[in-house]
């Protein structure tokens, strides 16, 4: 099986890293935890992004719970890729970050390849997603999505994927597709 997963808000916890960098530089910030993208309602988002990319904070993000034990056992037995929607400049930082993993390939591709990049080049059978709007995307492409169920913005995601609360679920998850494919 060719399993596809994004990186942030999936494997690693990006907003934890954020929080923690504008704790850390004392800039005054409220996180609302219902919208997607932690940045993305910032005064000079783009700033302060450029900011935090450029410091060592993303070289350290902390892996979510069970991530890197289930991504590794998966990739014993499936084809892994990482896609995620960081800059390619931040490809280095990254592959620092996700070291541990034993992915075939990881790509930094930028917010706008993204969805292209899934559906006509890694063609998964199965795609990890937390972005309501690519969970939605790459389901009306006919792709298996799976999305954690934990960030309050994947609420209603269910339409169009199947959640989960933990990695520890998922090689159960995937067990349910390969059969009734
Ligand atoms: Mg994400």
């Amino acid at each position: 099986m060719k399993i596809c997963s994004d990186v942030d808000g999936v494997i690693l916890d990006y907003i934890q890293g954020f929080i923690d960098f504008t704790q850390r530089e004392n800039i005054p910030y409220t996180h609302n935890p219902e919208l997607y993208g932690v940045i993305r309602n910032f005064p000079n988002n783009f700033e302060v992004r450029d900011r935090f990319h450029a410091g060592d904070s993303l070289r350290q993000l902390k892996y979510i719970d069970g991530s890197l034990k289930i991504l590794n056992f998966l990739a014993n037995r499936h084809e892994l890729h990482l896609v995620t929607a960081l800059e390619p400049e931040q490809f280095q930082k990254r592959a620092e970050n996700l070291k541990s993993v034993n992915y075939k390939t990881l790509q930094c591709v930028g917010d706008n390849r993204k969805v292209q990049i899934v559906i006509e080049e890694l063609q998964p059978d199965v795609m990890f997603e937390d972005r309501p709007e690519l969970i939605e995307a790459f389901y009306r492409a006919g792709l298996q999505v799976m999305y954690p169920d934990w960030h309050p913005y994947t609420r209603g995601m269910e339409r169009y994927a199947t959640p989960f609360s933990h990695w520890q679920e998922i090689p159960d998850l995937l067990q349910n597709i390969s059969l009734t494919n």
